[in-house]
C-alpha cells in the first residue's frame, strides 16, 4: 500500500459525554496546492472548498498552480481570483491569449502539456488530480515521483497505470488520498492494518440515468440523455461512464490497485440513492459504510483535510427526508462494460489499459454522435478481443509501456468505431 491512515492523530484523551471540558478548537490546517484540471467539476468543487474553508479560517492555504485544457475563461477568472504562482493551459495556441489576460497580475503562465507537466512539478505538498482521462497519467505521476499528497479524482490514472502511480507514491512516502467518492468512502472505514479481516468490499452504484430503461431503448440513447446523471453534477465523460456503467467498472480497477483486498472480493451494488457511498464487510459480519448527500465537496474535503477534518459546505444527511435506502444487483445484460472492467483486471497486464483507452475513444465518438450508445460496450469488447491477437504485453512496466497500450487502444478503438458507423 502506498499510504495508510497510521499517522492520524491518537484518539482523543477525553471520552466523548465524560463531563470533561470540550477540546480546543483545532488549528487551521496548512497547504500548499496544486489543482490540475481546475475548470473541471472536480476542480470547481475543489476551489469552492478553498473558498470556503478559508473564509472561516479552518485553512490556510496557498495555491502553487492550476491547469486547464481549453477553458481560457474559466481559467483566467480562477488565477485573478486565486493569485496562484503559476497557470498552464494545456491547448498550445491559447498560450498567448493567457498571457495577454493575466499580464502585470504578477501570476506566471505557461501553455502545452510540458507546462502542464511544469505545473506539476511545482512544491505543492497537496496536489488535486482532476484530469480528465489518460492525458492526467504524465502530471500525476510527476506530482507522485516528488512525494505530493496525491487528492486522486482522475481513476483513468490508476486503470492505465496503477502499478506505476502506487509505486512512485510509495518509493517517494507521499500519500494516495482517493477523491472518487466510493474509494474515499472505503478509505475511511478501511482498517489497513488488518486487510484480512476484511472479507469484502461493496461498491455502491447509482445505477446511472439508464437504470430503468429497457435495453431498446438504451441502445438509442442520446448523448443529452446519457450525461443527464440523476443523483451527480460531473463532467461529460464520467457521466457518460455511469450511463454505461463503465464507471463502475473502471472504478472496480481502482480499488484493487488501492486495497489490498483480492479483487474477487470486490462486488458492485446498485443503490440509486447514492447515500451510502461503499461499505467494508469483515469476518466478523460487522459492515461499515461511510455516507453522505452526494456532493464531491465532502470527500474533497476528507482529502484536503486528511487526517484532519475541516467543515464543507456540503449538505448534512436529513435521514427522514431520505427515507428509505434501496438496493439490486447490476444487470449484466443492460451493462456490459462491467463484466469487461472485471475480465480485463483479471488478465491484468496491459488489458485495464487497452480497456480504459478503447472506453475514452469510444465516449468521445458518442458524445460527437459519431457512435451509438451500445455501440460503446461493443467497441471496447472488439478492442479487448483485437489486443489479446496482438499479444498484449503481461506486465506494464513502465510509463512507456503504459503510454503504448493507450495509443495502440485508441487506434484499434478508431478504427472499430469507424467500422460501426459505416
Ligand atoms: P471535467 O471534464 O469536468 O474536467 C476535466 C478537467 O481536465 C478540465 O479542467 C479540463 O480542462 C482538463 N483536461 C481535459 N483534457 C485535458 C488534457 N488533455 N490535458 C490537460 N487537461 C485536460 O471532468 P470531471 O468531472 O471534473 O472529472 C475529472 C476526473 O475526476 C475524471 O477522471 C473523473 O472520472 C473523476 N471523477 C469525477 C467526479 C465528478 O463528480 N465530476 C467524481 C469522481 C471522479
Ligand atoms: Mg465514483
Amino acid at each position: 500500500m502506498p499510504m495508510t491512515p497510521h499517522d492520524a492523530p491518537p484518539v482523543a484523551a477525553t471520552a466523548p459525554n465524560s463531563g470533561k471540558a470540550a477540546p480546543k478548537q483545532a488549528a487551521p490546517i496548512a497547504r500548499k496546492i496544486a489543482v490540475l484540471g481546475s475548470t473541471g467539476s472536480i476542480g470547481v468543487n475543489t476551489l469552492d472548498l478553498v473558498d470556503f474553508a478559508s473564509a472561516r479560517g479552518d485553512a490556510d492555504i496557498s495555491i502553487e498552480a492550476l491547469t486547464a485544457h481549453r477553458n481560457l475563461a474559466l481559467l483566467v477568472e480562477q488565477a485573478r481570483k486565486h493569485r496562484p504562482e503559476f497557470v498552464a493551459i494545456g491547448d498550445e495556441t491559447l498560450g498567448p491569449d493567457l498571457k495577454d489576460a493575466l499580464a502585470g497580475e504578477g501570476i506566471e503562465t505557461g501553455a502545452g502539456p510540458r507546462a502542464i507537466m511544469e505545473a506539476a512539478s511545482r512544491d505543492a505538498d497537496w496536489v488535486m488530480a482532476a484530469i480528465v482521462g489518460a492525458a492526467g497519467l504524465e502530471p500525476t505521476l510527476r506530482a507522485a515521483e516528488r512525494g505530493a499528497a496525491i487528492a486522486l479524482a482522475n481513476k483513468e490514472c490508476l486503470v492505465c497505470a496503477g502499478d506505476l502511480l502506487t509505486e512512485a507514491v510509495r518509493a517517494a512516502g507521499g500519500a494516495l488520498l482517493p477523491v472518487d467518492s466510493e474509494h474515499n468512502a472505503i478509505f475511511q472505514v478501511y482498517d489497513f492494518d488488518r486487510p484480512n479481516r476484511i472479507s469484502r468490499l461493496i461498491l455502491t452504484a447509482s445505477g446511472g440515468p439508464f437504470r430503468t430503461w429497457p435495453k431498446e431503448k438504451m441502445a438509442r440513447a442520446t448523448p443529452a440523455e446519457a450525461v443527464a446523471h440523476p443523483n451527480w453534477s460531473m463532467g461529460a465523460k464520467i457521466s457518460v461512464d455511469s450511463a454505461t456503467m463503465m464507471n463502475k467498472g473502471l472504478e472496480l480497477i481502482e480499488a484493487a490497485h488501492i486495497f489490498p483486498t483480492p479483487h474477487e472480493r470486490i462486488e458492485i451494488l446498485v443503490h440509486p440513492q447514492s447515500v451510502i457511498h461503499s461499505m467494508v464487510e469483515y469476518v466478523d459480519g460487522s459492515v461499515l459504510a461511510q455516507l453522505g448527500a452526494p456532493d464531491m465537496r465532502t470527500p474533497i474535503a476528507s482529502t484536503l483535510a486528511w487526517p484532519d477534518r475541516i467543515e464543507s459546505p456540503s449538505a448534512k444527511l436529513d435521514f427522514a427526508e431520505v427515507s428509505e435506502l434501496t438496493f439490486e444487483a447490476p444487470d449484466p445484460d443492460r451493462f456490459p462494460c462491467i463484466r469487461l472492467a472485471r475480465e480485463a483486471l483479471a488478465r491484468g497486464g496491459a488489458y485495464p489499459a487497452i480497456l480504459n483507452a478503447a472506453n475514452e475513444v469510444a465516449v468521445a465518438a458518442f458524445l460527437d454522435q459519431a457512435l451509438d450508445f451500445a455501440g460503446v460496450a461493443t467497441v471496447v469488447e472488439l478492442v479487448l478481443e483485437k489486443a489479446e491477437r496482438l499479444n498484449a504485453p503481461g506486465r506494464i512496466a513502465s510509463l512507456d509501456e503504459a503510454l503504448e497500450a493507450d495509443a495502440t487502444a485508441r487506434r484499434l478503438a478508431r478504427e472499430a468505431a469507424a467500422e460501426r458507423a459505416a
